[in-house]
């Protein structure tokens, strides 16, 4: 009875010198930040559709946060590649370089990368990102994002999908002290207890369906896109939820990104009513967690890019983009596959699936099927020729070298590629890498740089200016050649990067060529998918053309 009495009592004791560690955390959360911050994200939504939904009634709380609570709007171009991972990398990292886009090829390291798998999300933020601290490092939460950005607490979020959970120290300290020093809080901890339990199996349940998905969804769409659009709403819900417990825990900073709108307007565009209506839904969203604590919490809610309309490639020419290359070059191409050849990245996956399926079952069944497809893609060697698809962008990597190639090596090994290459309907802009300079092979002509920024000739300024208007795009020469010298400078980045054309459909309404079957699409540049928007409780004076300077700015105004 006695050491029952001590034990008890010694355990006490160290709660209580948990509690303490927490509330001097606490204080130092205050030093730490001038103001506490909810970042919310519209996935996909255009600042030129944000505007519509305002005034046709599907946005009216952000109608109202800028008309009543003088929040600032403003559009801003997140740069290039105009994908997620990019994106949120540049606003959480405040550095994209390691993501050349969605999908890319490490030539050196022979693996092939996909934003859409947790485990190379995972694999990325740990390799590239291993040492760089995140903006939501101090004490910060993520929900449904790409990357972590190093949050302490970071639920549904690609990169850390596979990583277990903190809950575990989370429901043994803070909660059962606060439960026990105010029996009044009872029926708010059993709350968030409750919540606790159900989050984490639900997220069980989603890394199994992201899994299950990726393999089958060539073969059943339909089923697919039901999912997808029940996943979102519950996927929504459990962003504001999370976000709303976290709010109450004093979390410093939060980011939340509503995924709804951009899956959608994927299969059905980015403007009519069916989208739209997610809108609406996401604005009712952002009003509870306005509401939970508008005097102590500031908010930031902006979009990563818009979607421009699109037309699938393969449905108008019959064939792919991976088909058509291959026909050019006679040499086997890999397009948009997942394939995995280094030892060391399958031994360090593989163990983290292991752990993970001694602490949860649903990640114990996942390990069955990862297990298979890690073996079969074991046995796959890289093509020749990859392609690695961001929509309406798609980067070209010749592997016969390591390193980046010129054009005339390109020539040398596949002649006239590039020029028919660019004679293709569906391909509007070719760019890629001279000796000593850039260039962009349009239907016009060539247009060359140099690694600083200089266009060559005023014929060439003509071209340039002739392609902006084609593609819709109101940006400077200066910004968008700076912003084309990043994307094609970043150290994996394709050997090529090629655009989908600019067309008109049957109704002569001008569309975008995408290479995945999408009809409503972003990564490249033309029409609203570079037109991004943000909210800010301070108006933001300054152009934003890349989205490294929405962290800076963040650290600014809210970070000591
Ligand atoms: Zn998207």
């Amino acid at each position: 009875m006695r050491t029952m009495i001590v034990k008890t009592y010694n355990s006490l004791k160290r709660k209580k010198n948990e509690f303490l560690i927490n509330r001097k955390q606490k204080k130092q959360v205050k030093s730490l930040y001038k103001k506490k911050l909810v970042i919310i994200q519209i996935d996909g939504l255009s600042y030129d559709d944000l505007i519509f939904c305002m005034n046709d009634g599907y946005a009216p709380f952000l109608k109202k946060l800028i008309n009543e609570q003088q929040y600032f709007l403003k559009q801003y171009n997140p740069g290039l590649v105009s994908t997620t991972p990019v994106i949120q990398a540049g606003i959480l990292y405040g550095d994209n370089n390691d993501v050349a886009g969605f999908r890319f090829v490490d030539k050196e390291r022979k693996k092939a990368v996909s934003l859409e798998s947790p485990l190379d999300a995972f694999y990325l933020e740990n390799t590239y990102y291993k040492d760089k601290k995140g903006l939501l490092a101090d004490y910060g939460s993520s929900y449904f994002n790409h990357f972590s950005g190093t949050a302490e607490r970071s639920m549904f979020t690609m990169s850390t999908l596979w990583k277990q959970s903190k809950l575990q120290k989370l429901k043994q300290t803070d909660l059962l002290l606060i439960f026990l020093a105010n029996p009044l809080r009872i029926v708010k901890v059993a709350y968030l207890a409750a919540y606790e339990i159900i989050i984490e199996h639900l997220e069980g349940v989603w890394r199994g369906i992201v899994a299950f998905f990726k393999w089958k969804r060539a073969k059943i769409p339909l089923v697919y896109s039901l999912v997808r659009m029940n996943m979102n709403v519950i996927c929504r819900e459990l962003a504001t939820l999370g976000t709303i417990i976290d709010m109450s825990r004093d979390t410093p900073i939060i980011y939340t990104n509503y995924i709804g709108y951009d899956e959608v307007s994927h299969h059905r565009g980015p403007s009519n009513k069916s989208v739209y209506r997610i809108v609406r839904a996401i604005d009712r969203n952002i009003k509870r967690i306005w509401n939970k604590k508008p005097s102590e919490y500031e908010m930031i809610i902006l979009s990563d890019h818009g979607q421009t309309e699109a037309l699938p490639f393969k449905c108008v020419y019959k064939q792919s983009l991976g088909d058509f290359i291959q026909q050019l070059t006679a040499v086997p191409v890999s397009f948009d596959e997942e394939i995995d050849t280094e030892e060391i990245t399958l031994e360090y996956i593989k163990r983290y699936l292991d752990e993970a399926s001694k602490k949860n079952k649903f990640a114990g069944l996942l390990t069955i099927f990862e297990s298979k497809k890690l073996e079969k893609e074991k046995k796959k060697k890289l093509t020749a020729i990859s392609i690695a698809t961001s929509c309406n962008l798609a980067q070209i990597y010749f592997l016969i070298e390591k390193k980046k190639l010129v054009r005339t090596e390109i020539d040398q090994f596949y002649p006239d590629f590039i020029s028919e290459l660019i004679k293709h309907h569906g391909i509007g802009v070719v760019f890629g890498r001279g000796e000593n300079h850039f260039f962009i092979l349009t239907k016009e002509g060539e247009i060359t740089f140099t690694a600083t920024g200089e266009i060559s000739t005023d014929e060439d300024r003509k071209k340039l200016a002739y392609l902006l208007n084609n593609y819709k795009m109101n940006i400077s020469h200066e910004i968008f050649i700076k912003q084309i010298l990043k994307m094609m400078q970043k150290p994996l980045a394709g050997d090529l990067i090629i655009i989908g054309s600019m067309i008109k459909d049957k109704d002569n309404k001008q569309k975008m060529i995408s290479f995945v079957d999408h009809f409503g699409s972003h990564g490249a540049f033309g029409g609203k998918q570079t037109n991004a928007f943000i909210i800010t409780k301070d108006e933001i004076k300054e152009e934003i053309y890349d989205a490294t300077q929405i962290h800076k700015i963040i650290k600014e105004r809210y970070c000591r």
